[in-house]
C-alpha cells in the first residue's frame, strides 16, 4: 500500500530502499567552529558557512555510497529538541539536566503559548535537496517527544502541551511540502517511555500529518515496545524506523505474534558500537526481517542517528547497509529471471 503511495508521490524507489535515521557526526572543523561560536570567536554567518560545507560533504558521501533516500545530516543541530525549542516562541531555556551517561543538556521550559515562528528547517532541507537529484527527507522532532523532553509551566496537562506542539509541527510539515519535500520523518524517540500515554502520541501525530500529501516516517529508539505493541501501529505514519539490531532483533518476536502492518526502516547496524558489522551479519539481519515481513515493505538503514560515531565509522556503517540492500536486490532480480 505504501509503495503505491510512494509511486503516487513520484518516488520510484528500488526494493530495499536505503536511508539513514538522521544525524551524522560533525567533521572536526565544524565541532571546533561550534565551540568557537559559543565563545563568540566567530560569527553566526561564519558558522553557517561551515555547516553548509559539512552538509554538502554528507550529501556527497551518501550519493557516492549509493544511498537512496538522503538526509541533511543535521550539521546545524545540537540536540533534537533544543534546536526547535530555542527557536519556538513560548520556550525558555532551562538549567542543565542529565540525559544519559555524562551528557547534559538544557531542558527547555514552556512558559507561554507555543507558536510557529515560520520555517525552522526548510532552508536546510532546500539546500540539501539542491545538491542532489535523489530525494532528501525532511527531518522534524515530533510533538510528543518535544513535550516529554521539556518542562511545562503553561498548559494544563501533558496532552494539551503535546497537541499545541502538534499544531506547530504541522505548520512546519506544510512548509516542507510547499518547498517540494515528499518524504518527511517525524521523530518520536520518547514514544515508548510512558505506555499509558500512547493515545496522546498517536493523536499528536494525527494532528501533525492528517490529510497532508507526503510519505511519513517516524523513528523511535529502542524501548519498552512490548508495552505499546501492537497499539503503536495506530500511529498515522507510513513507515516505522526502528532500532532493531541493538537488541538482537528481539522485536521480531512481537511481530510474529501480531503482524507488523506498515513499511519498516529496519535498523541493521548498531550505532552505539565502534565495531563494524560485516556484510554477512547484516545480510542475516535482513533475512530475519524477510522471514516475517513482505519484501516490498522493508527499508534498510542503521539503528539510529550516527552522530556519536566518527566520520569514518559512520561512512563504513552506511556502506554495509547499502551493500546488503544491493545484494538482496540482486537476489530478487535473479529469482524473477529464473
Ligand atoms: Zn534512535
Amino acid at each position: 500500500m505504501s509503495r503505491a503511495k510512494l509511486e503516487k508521490l513520484g518516488l520510484h524507489l528500488p526494493l530495499f530502499p536505503t536511508t539513514s535515521v538522521g544525524s551524522f557526526p560533525k567533521p572536526d572543523y565544524l565541532a571546533r567552529a561550534r565551540a568557537d561560536f559559543s565563545k563568540k570567536k566567530i560569527t553566526a554567518a561564519e558558522l553557517n558557512q561551515l555547516e553548509r560545507k559539512a552538509t554538502a560533504f554528507w550529501i556527497d558521501t551518501q550519493e557516492k555510497l549509493g544511498v537512496d533516500v538522503l538526509v541533511d545530516g543535521e550539521m546545524y543541530r545540537g540536540d533534537m529538541v533544543a534546536y526547535f525549542a530555542e527557536r519556538i516562541p513560548g520556550f525558555t531555556q532551562g538549567g542543565l539536566v542529565r540525559s544519559y551517561g555524562n551528557r547534559y543538556y538544557h531542558k527547555p521550559i514552556i512558559t507561554g503559548e507555543v507558536t510557529w515562528p515560520g520555517p525552522l528547517t526548510v532552508d536546510w532541507w532546500s539546500y540539501a535537496q539542491s545538491l542532489t537529484s535523489r530525494p532528501v527527507k525532511g527531518m522534524l522532532t515530533g510533538a510528543y517527544t518535544i513535550m516529554d523532553w521539556s518542562f511545562n509551566e503553561f498548559y494544563p496537562d501533558r496532552a494539551a502541551t503535546a497537541f499545541a506542539l502538534a499544531a506547530l509541527v504541522r505548520k512546519e510539515v506544510e512548509a516542507l511540502i510547499a518547498a517540494g519535500c515528499r518524504i518527511i520523518q517525524v521523530d518520536e524517540p520518547a514514544l515508548s517511555v510512558r505506555p499509558a500515554e500512547l493515545p496522546i502520541a498517536i493523536e499528536a501525530m494525527r494532528r501533525t500529518t492528517e490529510g497532508l500529501d507526503a510519505y511519513f516516517i517516524t523513528h523511535a529508539c529502542y524501548g519498552a515496545f512490548e508495552y505499546i505493541y501492537p497499539g503503536m501501529l495506530d500511529l498515522p505514519v507510513d513507515n516505522f524506523d526502528l532500532e532493531m539490531s541493538n537488541s538482537d532483533l528481539d522485536l521480531l518476536a512481537l511481530f510474529r505474534r501480531f503482524p507488523f502492518t506498515k513499511d519498516i526502516s529496519f535498523g541493521v547496524v548498531d550505532v552505539h558500537s565502534h565495531h563494524l558489522e560485516d556484510s554477512s551479519q547484516v545480510r542475516r539481519r535482513v533475512e530475519e526481517a524477510l522471514s516475517i515481513l513482505p519484501r516490498e515493505n522493508i527499508w534498510v538503514d542503521p539503528d539510529c542517528g550516527l552522530k556519536t560515531r566518527t566520520v569514518e565509522e559512520a561512512t563504513d556503517k552506511l556502506r554495509v547497509c547499502v551493500e546488503a540492500a544491493l545484494e538482496f536486490r540482486r537476489r530478487d532480480a535473479a529469482a524473477a529471471a529464473s
